[in-house]
């Protein structure tokens, strides 16, 4: 997707704060970080939303939960606890619309989310 800012980054047009990085997988820093850590971890390819997800997907899905758990890890937050969220949809709040697990760690968090 040629004007996907995700796909950008993949591409390496645009250079993220990038964590970790494999064939399937980009994580980087959020741009306006909502906790002390708060990284993207982001699938290749692309996908806008949940609801384009098919059943083929389910092994990338899970993948990107395994990444967000070694993120945590090596930023040290895994046993004091973080906390993946993924928007689907504007009223959801997603703004970018290439699926995304947002991993947040390093404050308390509130429940329920606003
Ligand atoms: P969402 O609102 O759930 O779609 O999340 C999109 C996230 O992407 C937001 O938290 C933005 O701050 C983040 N974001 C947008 N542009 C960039 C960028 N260039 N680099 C890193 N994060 C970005």
């Amino acid at each position: 997707m040629t004007d996907c800012i995700f796909c950008k980054m993949v591409a390496g047009e645009i250079k993220p704060d990038t964590v970790y990085e494999d064939e399937e997988v980009i994580a980087f820093r959020d741009i306006n970080p909502q906790a002390p850590m708060h990284v993207l971890v982001v699938p290749k390819e692309h996908i806008s939303t949940i609801n384009d997800l098919d059943e083929a997907h389910a092994p990338l899905v899970g993948k990107l939960y395994l990444v967000a758990r070694q993120v945590a890890r090596q930023e040290g937050m895994a046993e004091r606890g973080y906390r993946t969220v993924m928007n689907c949809n504007e009223e959801a709040g997603q703004s970018v619309f290439h699926i995304h697990l947002h991993v947040l760690a390093g404050r308390d968090m509130r429940w329920p989310p606003g």
